[in-house]
């Protein structure tokens, strides 16, 4: 009888103790996304995406360099005791890793810009953000390239973290982060990562490496959920967002056509669209139609 206790206490508390929690795989499972990479095969629903092959500069095309560093990159990790895989542009549905980390290399018309940057998404959560905290650190320890601090709303916002309202995504609770290694516009940034390929890709494994040390035994505490009962696509381009239900409010923002939100408030011909920083953003109901992910 005691023992029967004993054992239903040891399973209540491993069933208490690993439900809510993000699972990990054993060996660690990694996943590198070659940004681009195949992007001409997206599904539908990031159309908008297809056949863009990033930045190019100095007869570098950043899709070719991404495929090259991922895959080195995956093999230091191989060799170290994890499982790691390369993806390309497409991500499988609901795909779940103990780390998801997406290759990309910059580009701007300013030539002088340069640095790497590493960011996750706006969604609060303590492994993404480990994860950025120890690529980040071993990157620039590494590669000694300087770190640029202008994270855009194209990575933040990356389509590949949008579990939840698209679905060619990473599960929710696989830590994940966007790593741009530095400006192939600027030909300092550029020369180092043409000519310093290898170790560029050991430096992101380290990183990696890195953090998957810091997983704690009981694994990760669960991420924030996000809202999925009312999600809308917007129908047209260039469709204004109101900080308040009602043409009388300021315009703030644009959202373009196939893109997906949650809606967390309705008044009559309005949405209240879902943001993790709590923006308040109204979209007009006509401009959206409402649709079910699988
Ligand atoms: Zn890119």
């Amino acid at each position: 009888m005691l023992r029967w206790s004993l054992l239903s206490m040891v399973l209540v508390g491993v069933l208490l103790g690993a439900a809510p929690t993000a699972r990990a795989f054993h060996p660690p499972l990694v996943v590198l996304q070659a940004g681009h990479w195949r992007s001409a095969e997206l599904p539908d629903e990031f159309s908008r995406l297809r056949g863009n092959t990033g930045a190019a500069a100095g007869g570098v095309r950043e899709v070719d360099l991404n495929v090259d560093i991922a895959h080195r990159a995956a093999e230091y990790l191989r060799a170290w005791g994890n499982e790691a895989y390369v993806l390309p542009a497409t991500v499988p549905p609901n795909y779940r890793a103990d780390a998801f980390v997406a290759i990309h290399a910059d580009g701007h018309a300013n030539r002088a810009a340069r640095g790497f940057k590493v960011a996750t998404s706006y969604r609060p959560w303590i492994a993404s953000d480990l994860l950025v905290r120890e690529l980040a650190d071993e990157y620039a320890r590494r590669t000694g390239l300087p770190r640029d601090w202008r994270i855009t709303h194209n990575m933040r916002g990356y389509y590949a973290f949008n579990s939840g309202l698209y679905q060619h995504t990473i599960a929710e609770d696989t830590p994940a982060a966007i790593l741009e290694m530095g400006f192939l516009t600027n030909p300092t940034d550029r020369a180092y990562l043409v000519t310093h390929t290898d170790h560029v890709a050991w430096a992101i494994a380290l990183g990696i490496a890195r953090f998957l040390a810091t997983r704690p035994a009981e694994g990760w505490p669960p991420p924030p959920s996000f809202p999925r009962d009312d999600i809308v696509e917007v129908l047209h381009d260039n469709v204004p967002l109101f900080d308040g239900p009602g043409r009388e409010f300021n315009r703030v923002d644009r959202a373009a056509r196939k893109e997906r939100y949650a809606v967390v408030e309705r008044r009559p011909g309005w949405a209240k669209l879902f943001f993790w920083s709590g923006a308040e953003r109204w979209i007009e109901d006509f401009q959206t139609r409402p649709i079910t992910i699988p």
